[in-house]
């Protein structure tokens, strides 16, 4: 069959509502021109992002009546740490509310002034939090992911030379651990090979630095590998999971993606006495061991959640179908990185509208009018988000069409393509921003803006 079907029929819907233009201007102007600030309910389709947005299953929600809400020890606990131990291999598995709550307790340990992080390409809060500790972060992506345009099918792996390089000019003693995202979220949701995983794997043993991984979309990750690298087509995913796992020393987890549930976060870890440092820190801020600032009720839900997530039918419907958003695009000229990513496609807001300078904020026009013209939320990756005093302007301005997981059907997506290509027939129209108002730090989330 060449036609990929939704491996799952639907128990209970949830209305859209339909705006009018006019509504969704007078919407945008008093949002400041941030769709962050919009109400969901006045968004059509909404690909902010796919974190915590996906359904959950009917099992998943039977999980949620099982919960048991004790506050030490609860078999909710158990069942979802033993589950991350089959998968992971980890003996060490906290839970956490999210995955920047693993990240802030991970850099509170290990970070701090004068260190130096690398990463195939931070994510936005992986990087506020290694900043917030008084360390510098430092993206070390292939230089092949710096073209929209080419294909490499890793297009997230590091450049493990830019590594070997940066460990000789700051010193092995400056680096508390090398970090790997996958799959790579801010470079455009592109998988890192296993290769890749081994050759950092390498550098670190030979200069004695500990290995995390950025570990939110590690099914998807390994599904691309089962898809791309050389003899792994004949693997099964969770092997290839443990394969990946079993090459760090911990990780960073949010459960909002690949563990399909609204609300969770995992970090694991391997050495018994930064575990056991963690373990105050989770105590003192998140709560205690056994439920890390989450109900008993998400401990269920994830642990079902992280268990489907490697069904290969699922996988192949999740990545098949966002491919099919890209192949589409891309068919009618819309300029998009390639290949499609994993989880989201990204439009290239520079090709998209070459007539907005970077400094106008080329994917926030895009982004808004998108929005304007058919409700669709997306959101900017690109000077928005990750530039602003003392940053570097980022190698691509990028709209990124996050997909929800298991929450829109083909025709929600067919709609989406025939309003993206009207759009990018009237770009030249399109006007770029200024920012009038922004905090410090993760400015895109609170930012407002004037049109030019
Ligand atoms: C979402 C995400 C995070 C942060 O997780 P939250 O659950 O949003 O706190 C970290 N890294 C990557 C790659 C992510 O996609």
């Amino acid at each position: 069959m060449k036609t990929i079907i939704e491996p799952f029929r639907i128990k209970s819907v949830e209305p859209l509502r339909m705006t009018t233009r006019d509504e969704r201007e007078a919407k945008l102007r008093e949002a400041g021109f941030n769709l962050f600030h919009l109400h969901s309910d006045d968004v059509l389709i909404d690909l902010l992002t796919d974190s915590g947005t996906g359904a959950m299953s009917s099992e998943q929600w039977a999980g949620i009546m099982r919960g048991d809400e004790s506050y030490a020890g609860s078999p909710s606990y158990y069942h979802f740490r033993d589950r991350m131990r089959e998968i992971t291999g980890f003996e060490g598995i906290l839970p956490t509310h999210q995955g920047r709550a693993s990240e802030r307790i991970l850099f509170e340990l290990i970070g701090g002034a004068g260190k130096v992080v690398p990463n195939n390409a931070h994510f936005d809060t992986t990087r506020a939090n290694v900043e917030h500790s008084g360390a510098r972060a430092i993206d070390l992506m292939i230089a092949e992911a710096k073209d929209p345009r080419n294909r490499h099918p890793f297009k997230g792996n590091m450049d493990v030379g830019a590594l070997e390089a940066l460990i000789e000019e700051v010193g092995a003693d400056r680096i508390p651990a090398v970090m790997c995202t996958v799959t790579n979220n801010s470079g455009g949701g592109q998988p890192v090979s296993l290769a890749n995983l081994r050759a950092i794997r390498a550098v670190c043993d030979r200069h004695g630095l500990q290995f995390f991984l950025d570990a939110c979309r590690f099914a998807e990750n390994a599904w691309f590998v089962k898809q791309r690298e050389p003899g792994q087509g004949d693997r099964s995913v969770r092997a290839i999971v443990r394969d990946m796992f079993d090459l760090a020393d911990g990780a960073t987890i949010s459960a909002k993606k690949d563990g399909i549930v609204n609300i969770g976060g995992v970090l694991l870890l391997r050495d018994a006495d930064l575990l056991h440092r963690a373990s105050d820190v989770l105590i003192l801020t998140e709560g205690y061991v056994t439920y890390g600032g989450l109900a008993g009720r998400d401990l269920e839900a994830m642990a079902q959640g992280f268990e489907e997530v490697l069904h290969e039918d699922y996988l192949e419907y999740r990545i098949r179908s966002v491919q099919y958003l890209g192949d589409r695009l891309l068919a009618a000229g819309v300029p998009i990185l390639e290949p499609p990513g994993g989880h989201a496609i990204y439009l290239d807001a520079k090709a998209f509208c070459p007539h907005i300078p970077v400094d106008e904020f080329p994917g926030q026009a895009l982004a808004v009018a998108l929005y304007r013209h058919a409700g669709i939320r997306s959101c900017e990756i690109g000077s928005v988000m990750f530039g602003g005093a003392g940053h570097d302007s980022p190698p691509m301005e990028l709209v990124r069409l996050a997909i929800p997981r298991r929450v829109y059907t083909q025709s929600h997506i067919d709609y989406v393509i025939e309003a993206i290509t009207e759009v990018h027939h009237g770009a030249t129209g399109l006007r770029g921003f200024r920012i009038v108002e922004a905090p410090q730090v993760l400015r895109h989330f609170t930012a407002r803006f004037a049109e030019l």
